[in-house]
């Protein structure tokens, strides 16, 4: 008997859609997909903390402070510009802020007083760097029930940038999110596409650092009367970046199965490749970005 429930809406009718070898700890996981909510979901669904050690390359520049913004916070940026969402002077909650990038983007187009932006972060490497870009309010800790019976206050905004996809327990997440927004209050969020081209050339999107996988039917089917805004966005990432040639050559190797040593054979195709992938990206986004409201009452 199938003892498996959508870790989001509960339904035990859910399918299995393919077994993975996560490379980071050589467990085996199932991809499973909701038929009730359209969730995608790895089991076990077990937390690890991959963040601190590095062993996805992300991190290292997550510790180092990025410095060009990633396409996530500029897909929120246009989003609040396009809808003219006033943030000033507003009350921000970020989770999982990472090394506080999104703090930098916001301030550059509205006015945001350290006082009323508070982080919440697992990772204390990434946290010093949120501390380098004047970032004063930071729970050290990951969002549980736990942390939050320690805040004392609401928010107008939420924002929760490629944050979701790490969840282990979305429904009790997202209720603990809802319960700290206030009346009229939004909801920000950025998840990777699982409908895109190529959901497999960065394998950060596998068991135990991303569990969970997305398309904006979820979204259009879970959050109707909620959701004021749901967009899917191509953005060109690393690869249309120059220091990225190397990486990506060797990635070619790795996918022919050829000796890594041959990669400097495939530099010149990677400029080309790089095209054809961002042209691919702008049919099927690579990331969603999706705008939730609150209409209840305070008390409701
Ligand atoms: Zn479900």
């Amino acid at each position: 008997m199938n003892t498996v429930s959508c870790p989001f809406c509960g339904n035990k009718e859910v399918k299995e859609t393919e077994k993975v070898i996560s490379p980071f700890n050589q467990k085996i996981y199932e991809l499973m997909e909701c038929c009730n909510c359209y969730l995608q979901f790895f089991v076990p669904l077990i937390f690890e903390n991959v963040y601190e050690t590095e062993i996805i390359q992300e991190y290292v520049e997550f510790h180092k402070g990025r410095k060009n913004y990633p396409v996530w916070t500029q897909a929120m940026i246009q989003v609040i510009k396009d809808k003219n969402i006033n943030l000033n002077h507003k009350k921000i909650l970020e989770i999982g802020a990472g090394d506080g990038i999104n703090y930098i983007a916001l301030n550059e187009i509205c006015q945001i007083r350290p006082e009323n932006y508070l982080v919440i972060e697992l990772d204390p490497k990434s946290i010093e760097q949120c501390k380098l870009k004047g970032i004063t309010k930071i729970i050290n800790s990951v969002f549980d029930k736990n942390t939050i019976s320690n805040i004392n206050d609401t928010f107008d905004v939420i924002l929760i940038l490629e944050v979701l996809e790490h969840q282990t327990n979305l429904r009790e997440f997202l209720e603990l999110v809802l319960s700290l927004l206030n009346q009229g209050g939004l909801v920000i969020l950025t998840v990777p596409n699982r409908e895109r081209f190529f959901i497999n050339e960065f394998n950060g999107d596998l068991p135990p650092h991303h569990f969970l996988r997305f398309n904006k039917k979820f979204f259009k089917k879970n959050f109707a009367n909620h959701l004021v805004f749901l967009k899917d966005y191509s953005g060109n990432q690393k690869y249309s970046k120059i220091n990225n040639i190397k990486p990506a050559a060797l990635k070619l190797t790795s996918i022919l199965k050829l000796n890594r040593n041959l990669w400097i054979l495939f530099i010149p195709l990677i400029p080309i490749i790089r095209v054809i992938i961002d042209f691919m990206a702008n049919i099927k986004g690579r990331g969603i970005i999706a705008i939730i409201k609150n209409h209840k009452a305070v008390n409701e």
